[in-house]
């Protein structure tokens, strides 16, 4: 069995493998602190860690499973990464900038098994989940990237938004999760992580029972059932009843707004109509709710579907506001480098058939 990756470790978890092992408590601070403060790429750089408890880490883990394929730079400075897995599966990452700091979109899934209609990554069916270390390991190369660009840039911002359903890897999502957020290392703030879940309802009752702050994001795309189900074939399992029902546990429990992402498809969702259903829907949770409608990204495996006109995404924007529904528009980043989620993905697996 290859050996695994140090990254999917927990403090606590790391703090347990050591202490078994008969090492000293203080060991696990510098260990952690080598890794996500000081970010050497070999064990054996952790200077102040003596040289039996460097061999005992060798021997099990590893700093590197991911290898750089690809990265792309664009105008705006998204950079959009494209990593080969130890077992030769490829994984998009991108850095965005923005102006209030330096946002990474993960991937959780190699593919995803949701099959929404009109993403490009609902087409290749999940191969399978990403391991708490591979999900680290996105964060830790961008960041790496920029620690050696030598400007100071920080990953401050996280969002789960790449291919595959979080919620369909719970356990890794929130290792990787404690990983980043916790202070003694990356301390990335629990409320500059946004994940986003297609509504596996179960698991957003189960995401508010961790007490994480964390930021959930809701992809519902449609308003109501029949036109849910036609565009995202899990409506069918978690209709917007059982869904709304999930919200309103998730909004007791945690006090937390919830952004519902739209995406907006020409002649599909995008009438006057479905704005007024929607606002209807989210009406009574409307102080802890925001609404991001996402101009659809044409994909090449799809040409079912066009992007809305930008008068009428502006005329959805503005019946959501007459209605008092808290709302914005997503204008992409890096649209000259394929920045659509699994776009990069899909182009290369094409060009190389690896599947
Ligand atoms: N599986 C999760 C997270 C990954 S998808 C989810 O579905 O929420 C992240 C977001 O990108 C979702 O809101 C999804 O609907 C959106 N998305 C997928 N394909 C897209 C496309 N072609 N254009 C624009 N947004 C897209
Ligand atoms: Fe999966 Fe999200 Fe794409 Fe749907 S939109 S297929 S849930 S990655």
């Amino acid at each position: 069995m290859s050996k695994q990756s140090i990254y999917g470790l927990t403090y606590d978890q790391l703090s347990d493998w050591l202490m078994e092992r008969g090492q000293q408590r203080f060991r696990v601070d510098q260990v952690w602190n080598w890794l996500y403060k000081k970010r050497v790429s070999q064990f054996s750089e952790m200077k102040n860690v003596n040289k039996q408890t460097i061999e005992l880490l060798e021997k099990h883990f590893v700093l590197h499973t991911l290898d750089e394929e690809i990265k792309q730079e664009s105008k705006d400075g998204t950079i959009k990464f494209l990593f080969k897995l130890a077992d030769g599966n490829l994984i998009e990452t991108v850095l965005m900038r923005f102006n209030y700091g330096l946002s990474v979109c993960v991937t959780t899934q190699v593919g995803c098994n949701i099959g929404c209609t009109f993403c490009a990554s609902g087409l290749l069916r999940k191969n399978r989940d990403l391991t708490s270390g591979e999900i680290v390991e996105q964060i830790m190369n961008v960041q790496k990237h920029l620690d050696e660009r030598g400007d100071g840039d920080r990953v401050s911002h996280i969002v789960v938004m790449g291919i595959g359903e979080p919620f369909d890897n719970f356990t890794n999502l929130m290792d990787f999760l404690y990983v980043v957020n916790d202070d003694r290392g990356l301390n990335i703030g629990a409320r500059h992580i946004t994940v986003s879940t297609s509504g596996l309802a179960h698991k957003i009752y189960e995401f508010a029972d961790t007490g994480i702050q964390v930021n959930l994001a809701i992809s519902i795309h449609a308003p109501n059932n029949e036109l849910r189900t036609r565009i995202m074939k899990i409506n069918k399992a978690f209709p917007i009843e059982k869904l709304m029902k999930s919200v309103d546990y998730y909004l007791e429990k945690t006090n937390r707004r919830i952004t519902y992402e739209y995406i907006m498809l020409r002649d599909v969702n995008d009438h006057k109509e479905e704005a007024e259903q929607l606002a209807k829907l989210l009406y009574n949770h409307r102080h802890l709710a925001y609404v991001n409608l996402i101009p659809y990204n044409s994909v090449d495996e799809h040409n079912q579907y066009q992007r809305s006109e930008s008068a009428t995404i502006q005329a959805f924007f503005e019946t959501l506001k007459e209605k008092g529904i808290n709302c914005g528009v997503r204008w992409e980043n890096g649209a000259d480098i394929d920045a659509a989620c699994g776009q990069l993905r899909s182009k290369q697996i094409k060009k190389t058939n690896v599947v």
